[in-house]
């Protein structure tokens, strides 16, 4: 989302793997259901107000706060 990286002390990268439906609420532990985001974006995620437009099995459309954002839920 906004392509910040954290890099650890021995070289890996920290990244936040977020649930787009809360597993509270039943959400899946599947590829689908998460999207990966640097801690900001995660807890705005979290906390903000989301509006998701479209969410299928390999990209999800969401207002965060009224921002746009398309994210691919393909593995790399
Ligand atoms: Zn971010």
């Amino acid at each position: 989302m906004c392509s910040t990286t954290i890099r650890k002390k021995d070289g890996s990268y920290y990244i936040e793997a977020a649930h787009i439906k809360p597993k509270h609420q039943k959400g899946r532990e599947s590829p689908d259901n998460i999207i990966l985001l640097c801690p900001n974006h995660h807890k705005e995620f979290d906390f903000g107000e989301v509006e998701i437009k479209n969410h299928d099995l390999i990209q999800i459309d969401f207002l965060l706060n009224g921002k746009a954002h398309s994210l691919s839920l393909k593995i790399e």
